[in-house]
Order: C-alpha cells, then structure tokens, then sequence
C-alpha cells in the first residue's frame, strides 16, 4: 500500500513538475514576443500611417546621441558623417530600413511595458523609452570615411562579450535630408538594406580558412606540401592561381592564396567533409542579433565533385558568405572555437538575467581553434601585413571573390586581433571593389587603428 502510494506521489510530482514547465516555457515566451505584438504597425495608439509616432531617444555606447524625437519629428546626431554611418542602425524618417533601431525596436523606444502597456497620464502616451547601441558613433564615422563612397559593409565586433562597435553599410545617405533614391538608382542601388546584416557575396579566398579548418582535422596538415606551377587539371576544367607558387605549406598556401593547393586540398577533404565545416562556420543559417535575423551564406556541395568542388573549396562555386554571419565565424577562431553570438543592444531588459554563455555555440574544437589562429598569424606575417598593423596581432585572410560578368571582383578582409585588452574580430567588404589586399585591407587597418587609439574594446 505504501509502494503504490509513494508511487502515485512520484508520477503526480511529474506531473506537476511538467505543468509547471510549461507554464514556465509560455511566460518566457510572452515576455519574449509581447513586445513584438504590441509594435505591429496595425497598433494604432503608437503609430500614426504606420510610423512611430512616441519615441525615446537612441545613444551610442558612450551616450551620444544618434536619434530623438524634437516636437513630433525624428532627429538624427548633429554631425553629418555620424548619422550618414549609422543610418542602418537608427532607420530613417519613414522606416524603411528595417534593421534600423526605428523598426526593429519600436516597442521599446514607445516606452510600452508589460505592466503599463503604452498609457501613462490621463491616456497620453509618454516620451518613450530611451536605449543605447553597442556601437561606437565616431568608429562607425571612421568606417564610412573609409569606404569612400564604395558600396560595402564594415563590422568590428568584440568576440568576448559580443557588442557590435562598428556596422555600417553603404550606400547610405543623411537622413536629416533624405534623398530620391527613384531619381538615381544606380547611387542609391539597395541604399536601405543594412549590408552587414542583410547581404550574401561570393566570399572568394576567405572561404579557405572553412577550408583549412577542416584541413587541420583530416589531414596531415604538418607534413602538407603541394608544388604549385600555376594550373591544376581537374576533369576538363582548370584551376589557375595568381601566379606559380613553386612548393608550398599549408602556412604558405594560406598566406600567398595558393588556390591550386587548396583545390588539391578540397579533392582530398571531400564534399561531405566541406559541407560539415561549412556549416559549422555558420553557412546555410541566420543568426539573430537581439531579435534582427541576418541573411544566410550558401554552401551547398552535396554531391558535387571535381572542378565545381576544387573551385567550393577555395570560395567561389555558388559559395556566398553573409558578413556578419563570417565576422562571427572569425570571432569564434579567436576565442578558442566559441562563437559569441554579435549584439547590438547594450542594456538586455528583460533578458538581462540570462547569462551571456546562453548566447555562446562552440563551433571548433580549442585545439582547431588554436592551430587556426596560430596558422592565421603566421601567414599573416609572411603575406607582409604587418606593416600597416603594427603592433596589432593581427590575423586575417584577404579574398578577392570573382563575380563574372565583366565586373571587378568582392574585395574581402576578415579576421581579428589576438589580444587580451583589444579582442576584435572585423570584416570588410567592399562590392566589386578589386583585390582584398589593395582594397580592403586598409579600411581595416584604418579602423581597427583608430579603434585601438580611442580604446573602444
Ligand atoms: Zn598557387
């Protein structure tokens, strides 16, 4: 009798257990999507013609001003090369950009609550709530400087805490004097898609890092030697390389882009091998960056062989990479194979008690992650980027992704800084910008310097 007794207490304390769980799980869930409800356009006491109509101010991390609302209007930071770089991040007047801090966290900036919804007094609405970005205006200004009119995406992030300091895109434009982008869409092509975020390119040579960490795991990748003549004959088709490498390593087959070696590599790995490395390193799935999903990159070689393989395997193929997305891979690779998950709100609300590490996925072994980076700064050092990085600890891989058409290629520069004080992964591209090299390098340079001397970390 006292078995069977305690054996119902068991199963009713399950159960119990279960519907406390899932109650659990619904409020969490509540709390979580309340607030995507309540700023649907259709809501009609905070939006006037589908626009905000009650807003708090937007800061950057040191409290600059970068949006507010003056007397019923949106007003943007007082200085023109500022609120042109941030543009993505703020959205503009009309709300057209839907990454922009405008749409994407219109509830908070309403000031509706859980508790209080949207009244305060008398059935007035209130000011709004104010928020601050993870991101460094003066940064993000420098970034759009040095993308000198180019079409393009420039993000910093740190790979520890994962707070975005730098996103921009180009083109933008002021939004304190909105231009008519129908009235010239060759400048204004896609002007209100936040590239960083919302863009896919053909990644080129940065792809062999995907490569090489597979690289690491499956071959004898010490002992890898591979004399490059220029050419290699896959079927019927050729893989070409810049010039004639002579014998090189891995190190050196990185450091110089030897693209026959890392066809040679690719044949070697196998397709079933780079589409798990592929999809380890974040291709073929968004990440969510306080609620804003980012595009995905394709890899997608499943079954695929010989040339169109060789080619995957060195970035081209159908391969497209999706900046922020490749930005967090190469923050996972400094931070011992675990990628923080990028952000851009600086105070979390309500999941501010959710630690940090919920944020986290490892995404390589400590010890791939390790050989990488160790790989990475020394081909670093041989492909001579010191010099512009001096001091830096910089390691990063150029790509020059070819697009076809007649068009120049995606200039590519991604990577980080192995340093404690400064840990911060970047990465630029630059559309149909040339050679990642002589095109991108220097953005980052440029940046990553004025990040260091301003110490925003
Ligand atoms: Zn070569």
């Amino acid at each position: 009798m006292m078995r069977l007794l305690s054996k119902r207490t068991a199963l009713l304390l399950i159960y119990v257990m279960l519907l406390v769980l899932g109650l659990l799980a619904f409020t969490m869930k509540y709390l979580d999507h309340a607030s995507t409800w309540v700023q649907h356009p259709s809501n009609r006491h905070l939006h006037a013609n589908g626009r905000l109509v009650v807003s708090g101010r937007v800061y950057d991390r040191s409290g600059s001003i970068l949006m507010q609302m003056v007397e019923g209007r949106l007003t943007f930071n007082e200085d023109k090369t500022v609120r042109t770089a941030v543009m993505h991040a703020t959205g503009d007047a009309k709300s057209n950009v839907a990454t922009g801090a405008q749409t994407a966290f219109r509830a908070r900036l309403s000031g509706w609550d859980l508790i209080n919804g949207a009244y305060r007094f008398n059935d007035k609405l209130g000011p709004g709530s104010n928020l601050s970005l993870t991101l460094d205006a003066d940064l993000c200004a420098a970034a759009y400087s040095e993308l000198a009119g180019r079409r393009g995406a420039v993000g910093i992030y740190n790979y520890k805490t994962g707070e975005i300091l730098c996103m921009v895109s180009t083109p933008s434009f002021d939004p304190e004097n909105p231009p008519d982008v129908q009235a010239d869409p060759d400048r204004y092509e896609g002007v209100y898609m936040n590239r960083l975020f919302s863009a896919a390119y053909t990644p080129g040579s940065v792809f062999k890092l995907v490569t090489a960490a597979a690289a690491i795991e499956h071959l004898d990748n010490h002992n890898f030697r591979y004399h490059c003549d220029g050419q290699l004959q896959v079927g019927g088709d050729m893989v070409t390389c810049s010039s004639a490498h002579g014998e090189v390593t891995l190190e050196k087959a990185l450091a110089v882009s030897c693209n026959t070696a890392f066809a040679q590599i690719t044949l070697e790995l196998g397709a079933d091998i780079l589409q798990e490395y592929a999809d380890l390193a974040g291709f073929n799935s968004r990440l969510e960056v306080d609620g804003i999903k980012t595009a995905a990159g394709n890899v997608d070689v499943t079954g695929v062989k010989g040339a169109d393989l060789a080619w995957a395997g060195i970035g081209q193929y159908t391969n497209t990479a999706n900046p922020l997305n490749f930005m967090a891979y190469m923050g996972a690779i400094a931070n011992d194979g675990v990628r923080v998950t990028p952000r851009i709100l600086k105070e979390r609300g309500i999941l501010s008690f959710i630690p940090a590490s919920y944020e986290q996925k490892r995404v390589l072994s400590q010890k791939t992650a390790e050989q990488l980076k160790q790989l990475m700064r020394d081909s670093t050092i041989t492909a001579s980027h010191e010099e512009k990085f001096k001091g830096m600890e910089l390691c990063a891989k150029t790509g020059t992704a070819e697009v076809g058409g007649g068009k120049q290629p995606h200039a590519w520069f991604a990577g980080f800084l192995d340093r404690e004080d400064f840990p911060l992964a970047f990465v630029v591209v630059i559309e149909n910008g040339g050679f990642g090299r002589s095109a991108a390098a220097p953005v980052a340079a440029k940046v990553l310097q004025a990040a260091v001397d301003a110490g925003v970390r």
